[in-house]
């Protein structure tokens, strides 16, 4: 057989002996890109990551890994900051240092303020009880922002062990493909190991003789958007492209709805523009507000879509909250959705998402 070498660790491949190192069976020598059995899996890493998790194995690794030392990152979705932010943090990994990043920035639009996005989302985090060394905006897609993000951790981390800590679906599995990637061609540059004290294998990447990169388990956090939504509404949800701003001008006593996941009513105030930024895909419907009660009940899940029917069965009743607006430009933040900025002088809005899922206001960034 040609000498083939994996290039995902560089590790000679033998197609005999499975337990040993760059096995891979006869039949994947054929693909363009030969990797052993073990890069093979990394890559498709989702696999690995959807494990479920036993409690056992949580506390386990939570237990070891707060009596270690090292730097955390923190890695939230820029989309969703108060249903992946994990609330307070060192309680459950110890008192060590936390960078935050707040990825999926290439959904944002360019117009976007760089500066108060950063404020905004330190300050959420000091609410959540997740006090922050560092705030990196970051695309694990597009590769933004890593450059800056691990320069700062190599100057933070103390020559110790980095762990990198979110829930699900805030693109934990894409940025370590990242750091993957980056350090490709190095002999082991990837290993899974098996955390002490649980059973399952999770990803290491040494960045030098002592230390590594260590993925831990999604932590759900139950504000989450994506846990009361089919995977096919989350797909229409989640934006895949920049979002495109979409502008309505209104009269007070109208309401728009965001698919039938959210509606914000315009109670009071002049005629004013209100800027949606939400996926590309979400409908998003105008009416009167004394209509909207009536058109929510009787379209619900068909023009008011999503919800789908399997989301229907499970959604969570609707809940109202009043927010009254004054001089500056505001968004109102639906969490995992997106938000709507209101320029607004002394204006009174009603937003309304299923229970569980709090809206909330902040100064604009955009
Ligand atoms: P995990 O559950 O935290 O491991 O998340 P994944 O890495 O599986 O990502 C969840 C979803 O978010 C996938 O559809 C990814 O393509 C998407 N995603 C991850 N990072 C980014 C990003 O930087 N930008 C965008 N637009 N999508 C991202």
């Amino acid at each position: 057989m040609e000498k083939k070498t994996c290039q995902g660790c560089g590790v000679s491949i033998q197609t005999t002996d499975p337990d040993q190192d760059g096995y891979t069976p006869e039949s994947a020598l054929e693909r363009d890109t030969v990797l052993c059995q073990r890069c093979f899996r990394l890559k498709h890493y989702n696999d690995i990551q959807n494990v479920s998790l036993s409690d056992d194995d949580f506390l386990g690794m939570i237990h070891e890994m707060k009596k270690q030392e090292g730097l955390v990152v923190h890695l939230i979705d820029i989309f969703d900051v108060q249903g992946t932010i994990i609330k307070n943090l060192p309680q459950m990994i110890g008192d060590k240092p936390i960078i935050l990043a707040g990825n999926k920035m290439d959904l944002l639009p360019k117009s976007t303020n760089r500066r108060k996005l950063t404020q905004w989302l330190r300050s959420e985090a000091k609410k959540a009880g997740v006090p922050v060394k560092d705030v990196f905006l970051i695309s694990s897609v597009k590769g933004h922002g890593l450059a800056d993000l691990t320069e700062a951790i190599e100057n933070r981390r103390n020559r110790k062990d980095v762990y990198i800590v979110g829930t699900t679906n805030v693109g934990k599995s894409t940025f370590i493909n990242k750091l993957i990637e980056k350090t490709t061609g190095t002999d082991n540059a990837i290993t899974t190991s098996y955390f002490p004290g649980t059973t399952l294998g999770f990803i290491e990447i040494p960045l030098d003789e002592t230390s590594s990169f260590i993925d831990t388990p999604g932590v759900v956090n139950k504000e989450q958007m994506a846990h009361y939504v089919s995977g096919n509404d989350l797909k229409v949800i989640t934006p895949k492209k920049e979002v495109k701003p979409r502008v309505y001008q209104l009269n007070s006593q109208q309401t728009l709805f965001i698919g039938g996941l959210a509606r914000l009513d315009f109670l009071q105030g002049e005629r004013q523009s209100f800027v949606c930024y939400f996926s590309n895909e979400l409908a998003i419907h105008r009416t009167k507000l004394q209509k909207a009660d009536d058109i929510y009940q009787k379209h619900l899940g068909e023009l008011l879509s999503p919800p789908d029917h399997e989301t229907l069965a499970s959604l969570p009743d609707m809940h109202e909250q009043s927010f009254r607006l004054d001089n500056e430009k505001n968004d109102i933040v639906f969490p995992g959705l997106g938000w709507i900025t209101v320029p607004g002088d002394n204006v009174m809005v009603s937003a309304h998402s299923p229970e569980g899922v709090r809206v909330s206001v902040r100064k604009s960034f955009t």
